[in-house]
């Protein structure tokens, strides 16, 4: 039994039922799980882990929805720095395929590190690319090594260039094969007990880069273990070309075909729907991951977020792979999600008798994301589409996963009449604490479970091989 104690917080944002934010406050915690949270003078004065949040805020610990960690590999790569997605996937998989196991760990950790940081304690990773001896195995010992609760994906690609797909042949894997391994990897590692650290997606990559067969068989798979499922959709115009021209349905139609939407089911970035397919995804309970630096990074457009949120559809934020963003950093995705939104309702009137009504119009106010929302969204919004109720809020019986933020910064200085707002609007911090299942992972902005500096030093030797023999290869 191992207790642990966060107090004297100025104010703690619980995200609980009633979104709570409670001045002068203390969080004690039990083998991981929250057992009190309240006034300071009300709550134990002891633990074993005693943690003084005087001057901090301290916020439910953000859920990443969507991300492909060994991307931190080829960030800013110069041959993808100014194209979309399917050249910019063209220019990457040749690389990304020879990965090496080591090179998984490495990018786990380096990934992980940055989201734990910003404060992130719950992330998902979807990896498809598994060449060269790579395994899932690499990545969840790595997330056990630094502390985060992880949700990793049995990703694929089946469909190479010869048979109509996009990538590589080399890139891709034998579909016996991916439903074997899927099989061992949930059986190994699945955990849905309450507070799991560690828990199985199944994840083909997209419509353009699997087959037919291989997303029926991966839904059959994950239900008959009640795992999830989780793909790229609705990303750009050329993916819906492609489902138009290949099986004459818009991408959403072609998954309801495939017995993809479902409430086990979430998309990654999901920007070119149309209101049909948003009330869809309602019905379903079918959820997003809303990915605003890699759309604005890839241009590939801007997800209809508030339209999701007014639909009740679920919605969790995406720092999406490291490749397209550059960055892992959640706080800075919560910022740009409120950002992305605002313009989107600039460049887009509403349909109808609005058209002509300034975005501050009293009948546009429900428009307008606000910092609250864009936290809402980072919190029990990934939670939800996440399928976990157990994580996204500080209340007892929730998992012990939360982060502070130092308030007296030359940073926030002037926003301290809403500390919280100021969390998204201000710039993006580092974490001073991060705490995840009660342990802590972040102190003082820094990783305290893994010395980073030979990781970073053994990522950045082999990111520079890896791309230099590419461009050597290269015709
Ligand atoms: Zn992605």
């Amino acid at each position: 039994m191992s207790t642990l104690l966060a107090k004297n917080a100025d104010l703690l944002v619980t995200m609980d039922d009633g979104r709570r934010e409670l001045p002068d406050a203390s969080l004690f915690a039990r083998d991981g799980i929250i057992e009190q949270i309240g006034p300071t003078e009300q709550l134990p004065q002891n633990a074993d882990v005693v943690l003084d949040m005087a001057g901090q805020i301290v916020l439910p610990g953000f859920v990443n929805t969507h991300h492909h960690l060994d991307q931190t590999l080829t960030r800013a790569l110069p041959t993808g720095q100014n194209i979309n997605l399917f050249p910019w996937l063209q220019a990457h998989y040749p690389i990304w395929a020879r990965r090496t196991p080591e090179a998984s760990r490495w990018s786990t950790l380096v990934g992980l590190a940055e989201l734990a940081s910003s404060g992130c304690t719950t992330v998902f990773d979807h990896t498809y690319v598994f060449q060269n001896g790579s395994r899932v195995d690499d990545q969840i010992a790595a997330a056990r090594e630094l502390g985060v609760r992880f949700h990793a994906s049995r990703g694929s690609m089946s469909l190479g260039e010869s048979q109509g797909g996009l990538p590589p042949d080399s890139c891709v894997e034998d579909e016996a094969q991916i439903l074997d391994d899927s099989r061992r990897v949930i059986e190994t590692y699945h955990d849905a007990s309450h507070g799991s650290m560690t828990q199985i997606v199944l994840a083909p990559c997209s419509p353009f880069s699997v087959t037919p067969e291989l997303l029926r068989e991966s839904a059959e798979l994950a239900r008959s273990y009640g795992v999830h499922l989780h793909t790229h959709l609705c990303e750009t115009f050329e993916e819906e070309r492609f489902t138009l021209t290949h099986f004459q349905q818009r991408p959403v139609a072609w998954m309801e075909t495939m017995g993809w939407l479902g409430d086990d089911v979430w998309f990654a970035h999901a920007v070119h729907v149309n209101d049909d397919e948003i009330r869809q995804f309602a019905k379903t309970g079918v959820g997003v991951a809303h990915c605003p630096c890699s759309n604005m990074r890839l241009a590939s457009g801007i997800s209809p977020v508030k339209k999701y949120l007014a639909a009740g559809v679920h919605v969790g934020l995406g720092v999406d792979g490291s490749a397209s963003n550059d960055a892992s950093n959640i706080l800075l995705e919560a910022r740009q999600a409120l950002l992305l939104a605002r313009l989107r309702m600039g460049l887009l009137p509403p349909e109808g008798p609005q058209t002509l009504l300034s975005t501050s119009d009293p009948l546009r106010r429900d428009e307008w994301m606000t910092a609250r929302e864009a936290l809402e969204i980072a919190t029990r919004g990934g939670a939800a589409v996440l399928g976990r109720s157990d994580i996204g809020a500080l209340a007892p019986g929730m998992c012990a996963d939360f982060f502070s933020i130092s308030l007296n910064t030359v940073d926030y200085a002037g926003a301290l009449n809403d500390p919280v707002a100021a969390t998204v609007f201000c710039a993006p911090q580092k974490a001073r604490y991060t705490v995840i299942n009660g342990r802590v992972v972040v102190e003082g902005g820094q990783i305290t479970t893994v010395n980073m500096a030979p990781v970073i030093e053994a990522h950045n030797r082999f990111s520079r091989e890896l791309v230099s023999s590419q461009l050597a290869s290269a015709p």
